[in-house]
This record gives structure tokens, C-alpha cells and sequence, in this order.
């Protein structure tokens, strides 16, 4: 379907499209409504669909490709009217339309565009982010996952981990060693690997939330067709770091967070204040003063998030902060619900809901990138600080002492 052109009929049509959104993506907080339901899968495909059918999916994205082109009008009007009416499942998609699609869409050819942004911004196909290893998580150069030119295909072998979402993805953006006699940051290469296919298997880690929402994967000798790299050979690090940007992007902007009342239980977002507010009253402690200086406090941190949002600030530094509030509001939440904060039933649906905020505020501090490695960041990069000291840079990653891996 084609959204209109004229600005003021786009925003009526973008309104219309949120009022008229199927009953089906609205369902109370459950005990398994975490990031492993399946039933949150169905319900984000179905959301999405709906999305790209109406002709407002892919704004930046090339018109050839599935996209809508350069519209910043047009995109500008569809931010105002969908703030807080995304519906959170949206979130099963930060990692494809998030990272991988912007990376796919600026570095490779028209062909794997074609192939990849279509069903990628309809939500048909769901990516994670294969980057993680058990011996290079915030040093990620010194992966070890390998790729070997087999014929038509690359062959993969190796053992990442924390892939979030690996359990419902169709394909997954890998970062694979293609070259070990070269230094570490070098001969690693960006793959797209279908993950459905026998040398793939998937194992869900359970957190101390109680949501599976990340895995471990083992990769023996699974088959990538040959031309389906990102970037050029040999160029992984830097197609790494720019996925890498979108990703403290989207997880330091709040650019999808569902609506203020929606209580989910989903990854990244912190706690919205609204439903702190609520719970104080719920406790009746709205008028004790020092819950509402703590309320005003995570008032304020809500907004300065939204501004660095809007001001497009460094990434780093939307990171550190939405962090910072995740951990605040959870705080918040902790102290409203006392005693229940550190033991409740387990039909306690309500209880349960605070609970897997308050235990999972800490996993945002490292995912996508640790707070210390984003002060690091910030450190060198934008303060012009000393560097940290390297001593590994110009030697062959085969040389290199190595704990043993796969
Ligand atoms: C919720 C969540 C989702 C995730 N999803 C994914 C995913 O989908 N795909 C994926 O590939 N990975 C994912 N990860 C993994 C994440 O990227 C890593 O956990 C992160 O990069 C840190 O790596 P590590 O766990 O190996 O910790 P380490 O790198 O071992 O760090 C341990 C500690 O040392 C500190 N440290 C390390 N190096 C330095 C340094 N140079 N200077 C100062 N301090 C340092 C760290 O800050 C940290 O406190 C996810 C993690 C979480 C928590």
C-alpha cells in the first residue's frame, strides 16, 4: 500500500495506522512474556508486516531494494506520530534492522541489497549477531571463529557466545578469521550465514532473570555461499566497528521503546518512569519526599536521554547514559517494592515483572559494548586521550598466546 506524499495526509494516515493496529501485538505482562516466548516472534512478524504493507518501513533504504528512499519529510512525521506506539516485539528486529541492514545496505552490491533488505525490513527474516566468543568478548579482534574457502562456499567452524536472539533468527551477521598469518584486527572478514542448517546448533543460556534471551552457538563446518560477504575480504574490523555504531545508536538512543504502559519484559529498555510513578502509588508512598526527589531524579534522566537521542550525540555517550538510567529506575523499583524485591511468589505476575528489571538493568552495561569500554571510547577518541597500550597490533594472529578454543 502506498502512504501519501502530502505531509499533513501522511501524518493523518501515519495516526490512522497506529489507532487501527491489530489487538493481536496487545497482550497483559505474563509469566512468559520474556525475549524466549515464541508467541512474541508471531506477534513482531505480524507487526512488522503490517508496517512494511503500509508503505511505512525502510525510510533511508534504496526504493530498488524493498526501501522508500530519502524521504527526511516524510520520515520526520512518521518519528512524531509512532513515539512510544511501537509496540515493544519491535525489538526482535534491533538487531537486523538496527545494525546488520544499515551495514548490508552502505557495503554491498545491488544484488546481496536485493537479497537482504526486503524481507529484512518486512521482518520474513530475523538476524543476530554472531561477534562474541568465549575468548574475545571486549578484545573481539582476537576472535578465533574460522572461514575457509571451499569451492562456491565458505566453510565456518568455531564457538561464539551471548548471541541474542539466536533462537528465532533466520540469518546472522558473522565475524569469521579468513587470514591468521596476518595481525589480529586484520584478515577477519563480515559473512551473512543462514542459520538454519545442520552445522549450526544453538543452545539457549538461561539468566538469573529467567529469560533465555541469549545462546551459545557452535558452528562446525557450516556453508556460506561465496559472495555473501560484507565488505570487501580481509575487511571484518571495519565492517565490524560500523555495525558496531548502529548499535550503541540503537541502544543508546531509545529508538524503539514500546508504549510507556506496556509492562514487557524485553532486553534493553529501562524501566519507564510512568509506571514508577504508578507503583509509588500503588505502595502509597507517592508523597514521601524522598521517593518523589528519586521519581524526579529518573523524570530527569528519561529526558536527557530522549535529548542526546535528538541531539545525536555520540553514541558512547546515549550508551553510558541509558545505562546509567536502567540501573536508576531499577534501584527505584527495588526500594518501592521491599520487601518483595528480594523474594516473591512465583504467580506473582506483578512482582515477577519488577524482578526481571531489577536483575536484568546489569546485563545493559555490558551488552553492545561494556561502560568501560565505551569511557575508553569517548577517552581516546574524543578527548584525545593517551591510547591504551597495544603490544599485539603488528603480530601474525597465529602467533599470538591463545587460550585453546574449537
Ligand atoms: C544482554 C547482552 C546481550 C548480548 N548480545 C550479544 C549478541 O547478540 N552478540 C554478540 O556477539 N555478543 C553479545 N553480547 C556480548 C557482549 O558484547 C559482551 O558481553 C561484551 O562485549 C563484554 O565482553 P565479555 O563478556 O567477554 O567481557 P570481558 O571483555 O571479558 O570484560 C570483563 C570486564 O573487564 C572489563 N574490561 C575488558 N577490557 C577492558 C579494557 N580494555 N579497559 C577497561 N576495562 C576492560 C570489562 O568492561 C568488563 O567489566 C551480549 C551481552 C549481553 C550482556
Amino acid at each position: 500500500m502506498n502512504a501519501p506524499a502530502d505531509p499533513v495526509a501522511f501524518r493523518a494516515y501515519v495516526r490512522r495506522f497506529f489507532d487501527d493496529l491489530p489487538s493481536l501485538l496487545d497482550e497483559p505482562v505474563g509469566a512468559s512474556d520474556g525475549d524466549d516466548d515464541p508467541r512474541q516472534v508471531t506477534r513482531a512478524r505480524a507487526w512488522r508486516a503490517a508496517l512494511y504493507d503500509a508503505g511505512l518501513a525502510g525510510f533511508g533504504y534504496p526504493v530498488e531494494a524493498g526501501g522508500l528512499g530519502d524521504q527526511p519529510e516524510l520520515h520526520r512525521i512518521y518519528q512524531e506520530e509512532s513515539r512510544g506506539r511501537v509496540p515493544s516485539v519491535e525489538a526482535v528486529f534491533g538487531i537486523g534492522i538496527g545494525m546488520a541492514l544499515p551495514v548490508v545496505r552502505d557495503h554491498c552490491a545491488p544484488a546481496l541489497q536485493q537479497r537482504f533488505l526486503r524481507p529484512g525490513l518486512r521482518g520474513d527474516e530475523i538476524w543476530c549477531q554472531l561477534y562474541s566468543e568465549p575468548n574475545a568478548g571486549s578484545d573481539l579482534a582476537s576472535l578465533a571463529t574460522r572461514a575457509e574457502r571451499d569451492g562456491d562456499e565458505w566453510v565456518i567452524t568455531g564457538q561464539k557466545v551471548w548471541t541474542s536472539g539466536a533462537q528465532h533468527a533466520d540469518l546472522a551477521i558473522l565475524l569469521a578469521r579468513t587470514d591468521p598469518s596476518m595481525p589480529k584486527h586484520r584478515g577477519i572478514t563480515m559473512f551473512v550465514l543462514p542459520m538454519g542448517q545442520p552445522g549450526v546448533t544453538v543452545r539457549p543460556l538461561r539468566q538469573m532473570t529467567g529469560v533465555a534471551e541469549f545462546n551459545e552457538v557452535f558452528i562446525d563446518e557450516a556453508r556460506v555461499p561465496v559472495d555473501w560477504v560484507v565488505g570487501d575480504l580481509h575487511d571484518g574490523w571495519r565492517m565490524g566497528t560500523a555495525l558496531l555504531a548502529h548499535e550503541r545508536v540503537a541502544t543508546g538512543t531509545n529508538s524503539v521503546m514500546g508504549s510507556r504502559d506496556e509492562q514487557r519484559k524485553t532486553g534493553r529498555n529501562p524501566l519507564p518512569v510512568p509506571q514508577l510513578v504508578r507503583l509509588a502509588q500503588r505502595v502509597g508512598r507517592q508523597d514521601d519526599p524522598v521517593v518523589r526527589q528519586q521519581l524526579a531524579l529518573a523524570y530527569s534522566g528519561e529526558r536527557i536521554m530522549r535529548w542526546l537521542g535528538e541531539r545525536r550525540a555520540h553514541p558512547s555517550i546515549g550508551k553510558l547514559w541509558r545505562t546509567r538510567q536502567g540501573r536508576l529506575a531499577a534501584d527505584i523499583a527495588a526500594s518501592l517494592q521491599f520487601p518483595g524485591a528480594v523474594g516473591w511468589e512465583a504467580d506473582d505476575v506483578e512482582a515477577d515483572y519488577w524482578q526481571y528489571h531489577v536483575l536484568n538493568c546489569r546485563g545493559m552495561s555490558l551488552g553492545g559494548g561494556t561502560d568501560e569500554i565505551q569511557r575508553n571510547t569517548l577517552g581516546e577518541r574524543v578527548l584525545g586521550l593517551a591510547k591504551e597500550p597495544v603490544l599485539d597490533a603488528d603480530v601474525a594472529f597465529s602467533d599470538l598466546l591463545r587460550n585453546p578454543s574449537r
